[in-house]
Formats: structure tokens, sequence, C-alpha cells
């Protein structure tokens, strides 16, 4: 399907000519491991530029960290990923199809969206949360049951939550269901923006050794956006760097800490000692 919609995207740029020499075409073929690549993207609202000159590709089964202080835009380059965003310049591309060609309800079927206060609809119970996707695409009402409660049991809530509302649960409850809903349709990729922001610090800690180990197993292609390096440390496969709306630079946790970066490094300043142990624990 993807590739039949692809060579489409192709012939729209090349005219309907089917130009073997295109070099759109050629540049496609080479990165055919890339999932989500951002060409010369910017996004502007009025006079301020929100993002500016983005390049940036998200391979197949990574978990890339957007990582960057409050307002360096990285909500909004995850938003620019599923579309609630489109760009005033530059193009998204989404598994090669530039995200303004498809259809976007076809774009968000393929993507799991995981944000901090959860979003999950307080008048539905956990399993009709976690069905939500599901039932939309039209599933039955035996598969959904059984794949609500497969998913409680791979985000570590039992069974007997899934009759609960989301105000019986507590802060941690809430955000596995968060992750369980954006998993229910096995979307390929995975937006998750500062899911374990406003936990406590140990609910955190328990979570992001989960969402690693689970990582592990689903292999999904991940976007994660913190503002915390430790977290960008111990679950990235690499980290971007924002700031100011730009991509300062992307580099492998253990390249990051001896980054000699002014941004980076300054980054590793503030957050002090033992990141290098942080680092190591989640490349072995
Ligand atoms: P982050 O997630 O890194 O905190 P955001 O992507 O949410 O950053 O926002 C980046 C900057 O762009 C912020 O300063 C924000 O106020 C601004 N911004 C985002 N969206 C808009 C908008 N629609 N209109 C005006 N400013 C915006
Ligand atoms: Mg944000």
């Amino acid at each position: 399907m993807q590739i039949v919609g692809f060579e489409r995207q192709s012939d729209i740029r090349t005219g309907g000519l089917g130009l073997a020499g295109d070099s759109g075409m050629l540049a496609d073929m080479q990165d055919e491991t890339a999932v989500i690549d951002f060409q010369d993207v910017s996004y502007r609202v009025g006079d301020t530029q929100v993002i500016a000159g983005l390049n940036l590709k998200v391979m197949r089964g990574e978990t890339l960290v957007l990582l960057g202080r409050s307002g360096s835009g990285k909500t909004t380059t995850l938003k620019l990923i599923n579309r609630l965003v489109a760009p005033t310049a530059g193009e998204v591309r989404v598994n090669g199809v530039p995200n303004a060609k498809g259809d976007v309800t076809r774009l968000r079927r393929g993507i799991g969206y995981v944000i901090q206060d959860v979003g999950l609809f307080p008048h539905f119970t956990v399993a009709r949360n976690i069905g939500l996707v599901p039932k939309i695409e039209g599933w039955n009402k035996e598969r959904i049951r059984a794949r609500v409660e497969e998913l409680l049991q791979l985000v570590g809530l039992a069974p007997e939550l899934a009759e609960r509302y989301p105000r019986q649960l507590s802060g941690g409850q809430r955000q596995r269901v968060g992750v369980a809903r954006a998993l229910a349709a096995d979307p390929e990729i995975l937006l998750m923006d500062e899911p374990f922001g406003a936990l406590d610090p140990l609910t955190r800690d328990q979570l992001q050794s989960e969402f690693h180990a689970l990582q592990c197993r689903l292999n999904k292609t991940v976007v994660f956006v913190t503002h915390d390096l430790r977290e960008a440390l111990r679950l990235g496969s690499r980290i971007a760097l924002m700031e100011a709306g730009k991509l300062v630079t992307v580099l492998a946790p253990l390249e990051f800490v001896k980054s000699t970066d002014p941004w980076a490094a300054a980054y590793v300043r503030a957050f002090g000692d033992g990141l290098e142990s942080v680092a190591k624990r989640s490349a072995s």
C-alpha cells in the first residue's frame, strides 16, 4: 500500500511522466529506512518563527528524543509529523509520502500519540478509552475486548482496572492507560510528548524503565519529547537537541555527554555528574 501511494506521489512530482532520473526519487530510494523525514521544514505564525529550516530523519525502529528547553519547538515538531500543524515551508514525509499530499486520516491511523495529561475521556472507562481507535476502525466487540486485555498486561495494569474511570486511577496508572491507548491499533509510529513529565520521581523512574523494555520488544519508531537530559540519555537511540526553533545537533547518548557543542555541553553541565553512567546503562 505504502509503495503504491509513494509511486503516485513521485508521479505527481514528475508531472506524471515517471522520469526515472528524478533526483527526488533517487533520494527516496537511498533513504528507504527513514520513516519520518523533515526536509527544510519551517513553521511561522505571524512574525513568530516557531520552527526554522529543520532537516531531520527518524529511522525505522529507533527512539529519537527531541530534547530542549521549554519553548524550543519540540511539541510543534511532533505536531508537524501527524499534521496537527502544517509547515509554512518545506515538507514532512512519512514513509516517503509528503504529508501535504497524503490522506490525513490514513496518516494518523499509523501514528499513536501520547501527551502529558493523557487526554483520556473522563466519562469513559479505561477499557473504552483504550478501545477507542479499534472501535473507530470497526473492530468487533470480542476483538476489542481481547486487545484491551492484552494491552493492560503489556503496560503493567491489572485486568480489573478495565472497568474503572480515569479519576479512579493514580497519575502513573493514567499514563500507562495513555500508552496502551496509543498502541491499541498497533501503529508503526509513536509520538510521545513529555509523557512522564507530571509524575513523581519514583513512578517516573519505573515508567521509564518499563517503557525502555517495552520498546526493546515492540520496536516502534518513536519520537519522544522531553526537557530532561537524563530521560533522553536513558531512552533515546539518538538525541536531537533543539534551541529556539532550530535543530542544534543530533547525537547518540554517549556522544552527547562528551560533546563539545556549546549547547549540548551547557545541557550536560546543568544536569551535573553521573550522566555517562546513565548513557552507558541505556546502551547496554
Ligand atoms: P516546546 O514544546 O519545546 O515547549 P512549542 O513547540 O510548544 O515548544 O512552542 C515553541 C514556541 O513557539 C513557543 O515560544 C510558543 O509560544 C510558540 N508557538 C507555538 N505555536 C504557536 C502559535 N500557534 N502561535 C504563536 N506562537 C506559537
Ligand atoms: Mg511542549
